[in-house]
Formats: structure tokens, sequence, C-alpha cells
């Protein structure tokens, strides 16, 4: 008979699933169209994903944390940081530089843990040069441009002009959705982010991430061997 509690002596299971290799989950869209909202909502809901912690060699604004908003760093630790290739990417943004450190990375992929990427096209970019099988790309569009803009002046936040540049911007970044490995349109708040939930699950159950299924099916097969005996 097959058992279905784990398996201590195989370290198959973890808990009451098999164990897998955690994923890179990189959520990008131009700015309005719902990637930070949905993105809160996975973190919020999800206990085995964490979001990527960036280097940063800018000052903490209050209330911020090092080692949970940012790790805040010296330029020369930085520098040093890049000399020793300790980033996946890396890129200067409004005069201060900014990382993604590969260690706790690394070392969170291998106990089956997920980080989630707000980032850009760029950044997308260059994670998958460096992270290939371990990066899942989705895109965000929004319904329209139309709806983008009403939704860009809905916030309230932003003069006529900062507007027009996020149009102008939402409008490059559109141009690289066929770089994604998903593409979802964000008609719908709930029905977006049940999308996203379902890519992530299905990613998940990839065979080639289920690190615990060789182990898993050889027991499955070695019990019906000792029942037909
Ligand atoms: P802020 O200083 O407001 O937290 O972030 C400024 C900008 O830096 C944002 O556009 C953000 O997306 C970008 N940024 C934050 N972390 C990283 C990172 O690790 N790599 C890159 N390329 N950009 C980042």
């Amino acid at each position: 008979m097959v058992e279905i509690l784990p398996h201590a002596h195989t370290g198959a299971h973890t808990g009451d699933r098999l164990h897998r290799r955690g994923l890179m989950f990189i959520l990008s869209s131009p700015s309005g169209a719902g990637k930070t909202s949905i993105a809160r909502r996975i973190l919020e809901s999800d206990g085995e994903i964490a979001a990527s912690i960036s280097a940063t060699t800018r000052a903490p604004r209050p209330g911020e944390v090092d080692g949970k908003d940012y790790y805040f760093v010296s330029q020369a630790e930085f520098d040093r940081m890049v000399d020793d290739n300790e980033f996946f990417e890396w890129a200067h943004v409004f005069g201060k530089s900014y990382g993604t450190p590969k260690a706790h990375i690394r070392a969170g992929l291998k106990e089956g843990r997920d980080f989630l990427f707000d980032i850009d096209w760029q950044g997308t970019q260059q994670l998958s040069q460096k992270a290939g099988t371990d990066v899942v790309r989705v895109f965000i569009l929004p319904p329209s441009l139309e709806e983008l803009h009403r939704r860009l002046v809905g916030r309230g936040t932003d003069s006529e002009a900062v507007i027009n540049s996020r149009m102008n911007r939402a409008r490059a970044e559109i141009s690289h959705w066929d770089s994604y490995d998903y593409v979802v349109v964000n008609e719908d708040f709930d029905a977006c982010y049940e999308e996203v939930r379902q890519i992530l699950c299905a990613e998940r159950l990839k065979r080639v991430r289920q690190t615990g299924l060789i182990p898993f099916v050889r027991e499955l097969l070695q019990d019906e061997d000792e029942g037909e005996e």
C-alpha cells in the first residue's frame, strides 16, 4: 500500500507536501496597471513567498527597517558587492545604486521558498539571464490606455506633467510584453489576482521544481513491489 504520510527518511516531503525548489516570481506592468496591489495581496495571502529584498545606497526613509525594506549599505560596500559578483542585477536609479543580492535568494530557493519581484522589463531581462529556469515572468496589462490614464488621474497624487510622463513610460513598458511567460489583463482586480495566483500554483507543480518526486515515486513503486511479494 502507498503511504500518504511524510517519508521522513527520504526527505521527500516537507510537512504533507513534496519537497520542491523555490521560484523567482516576477511581476511587471506599467505604473497604474495594478501590479503593486496584486503583489501585496499575494504576499499577504501566501506563506511560501516573500518579497525580494534589494540592497541600496540611499538613506532609509522614516519607518524603513534595514533587512526588511532594503539592505542599506554604503557606496563602498555596494561597489565591493558588484566587484565580487554578489548581485543578480543592479542599476543606478535617481543617483543611487540598487541591486538584487544573490545569496539569500539562492539559499531560499534550495529550501523551497519563493521570491516575488516587482521590477521593470530591464530588471526582468537581467534576472532571466542570470537565474534562467528559476524565473517565472508575469506581465500585467491595463484593459486600455484610457483606463490607465483614468486610474493615474484617480490617484490624485500626480500633476498633469507627471501623468503625461508616466503615460509615455507606460507605452514603452508595454512594448516589452512579449518577453514574458504570462500576460494577464487587469480588467477586474479580483479576477486578475486569481489568475496570477493560479500561475504561481501551476508553476510550483512543474515536474522540474518538485525535487521530492524522485524519492517519492521510487518509494511508491517499491511499496507496490513489496505488496506483490
Ligand atoms: P525607492 O528608492 O523609491 O525605494 O526605489 C526607487 C526605484 O528603485 C524604484 O523604481 C525601484 O523599482 C527601483 N529599485 C528598487 N530595488 C531595485 C533593484 O534591486 N534593482 C533595480 N534595478 N531597481 C530597483
